[in-house]
């Protein structure tokens, strides 16, 4: 088939998906002069329960691509977190964090595409790859060529399956994550933003963090449960009850915990891929590896693949002529990559078993942190008082 027929696009890379991964990866070789296509079923990202947080260490990720002043009207800035532990307020910290809601910040990202790169929306209904050009066919006839395919499709398997890639499930039904609005507006809420650890390793929660994103007050929670699980039927029946059950210390501040709209539940896989060295494809973000949100490095391991693919891989394997597997593997081998996934692994398992794990060493952990927990907080008790004493006594004498 040449150019001149209808429907025919010929790009250096072709990106299926066009999430946060596969847009501003098109945003990024878009400005570096590459011809890309960009693919997704959908123009609008719907509103979805996905990551609402990002720390200082992502924005910087951001900043390294150039895509910090595109992100940052699109989030809401934390300037200070209230810090609970074993139900009493451990620390203050004012590290800055961003929150945000999933579709807005990914069609926020898409409006930014450079127009040179536009958004293609169809579904891919054939893929070809191979050791020199790979062949796209959407659903409505269009053909893409490329010398290379980008597979960014998330969770969703249709396109992983068409090639032949299999997903390995490391841990099934790993965590929950749980998402809602409260019904307190930032304004009237008398913390900026909390995390409250859980207090018990039988309540089975890892956090709950509340803070703004816009005029709402979010909240996330981390649970080690499962979804048919009574607990689990019971907090999407009565949130506000058991809010204030598990947090009665801070719950006149938060508004009773009154909650605004729908809880929003989200199982939690870890996952790996198989048989992803392939000639003319390369695995990226979730749908590569899904680790747990507890430890908040989703974002940091997606946007890693995303920097070492933009700004060292890529530009590599387009010099030379080919897209074999071999030239490929070199982003599956590279040294930052392994690093950035396995942070999330390891996090991942590691957040799960400080909160919940019962055997003898997990025990002791535990029991290390929080007596060094309470020592900090009677410490500071302790320096508070004396410091009320020494201003009485000097005012006494003045
Ligand atoms: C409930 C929840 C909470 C989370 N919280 C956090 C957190 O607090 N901190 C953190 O760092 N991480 C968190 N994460 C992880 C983080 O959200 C993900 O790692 C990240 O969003 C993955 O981005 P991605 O680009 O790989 O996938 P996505 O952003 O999901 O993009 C996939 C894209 O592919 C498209 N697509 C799907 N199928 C096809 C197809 N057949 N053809 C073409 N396109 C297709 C979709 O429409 C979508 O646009 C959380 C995840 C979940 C589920």
């Amino acid at each position: 088939m040449s150019t001149a027929e209808a429907g025919l696009t010929e790009v250096d890379v072709a990106i299926v998906g066009a999430g946060l991964a596969g847009t501003t990866l098109a945003t990024v070789l878009g400005k570096a002069g590459r011809k890309v296509a960009l693919i997704d079923p959908h123009r609008v990202h719907h509103p979805e329960f996905r990551a609402e947080k990002l720390g200082m260490k992502q924005l910087q990720q951001f900043e390294k691509l150039g895509l910090d002043a595109t992100v940052l009207p699109l989030v809401t800035t934390i300037d200070e977190m209230h810090i609970f532990r074993l139900g009493q307020l451990f620390a203050r910290e004012s590290n800055r964090e961003f929150g945000f809601s999933y579709g807005a910040l990914i069609n926020g990202l898409r409006d930014a595409l450079p127009p040179q790169v536009p958004l293609t929306v169809g579904k891919v209904a054939e893929i070809i790859t191979g050791p020199d050009k790979q062949r796209l066919v959407l659903a409505d006839g269009a053909v893409i060529d490329a010398r290379l395919v980008v597979v960014a499709t998330g969770y969703s398997e249709a396109v992983r399956r068409a090639i032949g890639v299999d997903r390995i499930e490391e841990s099934k039904a790993f965590s929950l994550s749980i998402g809602f609005d409260l019904a307190i507006s930032p304004r009237d809420c008398a913390y900026h933003s909390v995390t409250y650890y859980g207090k018990r390793p039988g309540d089975r929660i890892a956090y709950i963090t509340i803070f703004p994103i816009g005029n709402k007050m979010r909240s996330n929670m981390f649970v080690y449960r499962q979804v048919a699980e009574p607990w689990t039927r019971a907090f999407r029946e009565e949130p506000q009850k058991m809010l204030c059950e598990l947090m009665p210390e801070i719950s006149a501040q938060c508004g009773s915990f009154e909650v605004a709209g729908p809880v929003e539940v989200r199982q939690i896989n870890l996952t790996t891929t198989q048989g992803h060295r392939r000639d003319g494809v390369v695995f990226v973000g979730d749908a590569f590896l899904t680790t747990c949100p507890t430890p908040g490095v989703g974002i940091e391991r997606v946007m890693t693949d995303v920097d070492r693919l933009h700004s060292v891989h890529i530009p590599r394997w387009l010099e030379t002529p080919g897209m074999a597997a071999d030239k490929i593997s070199a982003f599956y081998d590279d040294p930052v990559k392994i690093a950035a996934d396995e942070n999330g692994m390891r996090s991942s398992l590691y957040s799960k078993a400080i909160t919940t794990g019962t055997g003898l060493e997990w025990r002791i952990r535990r029991l290390r942190n929080n007596t060094a927990r309470q020592l900090m907080m009677v410490g500071r008790k302790i320096r508070h008082f004396g410091q009320r004493r020494a201003n009485a006594v000097a005012g006494e004498a003045s």
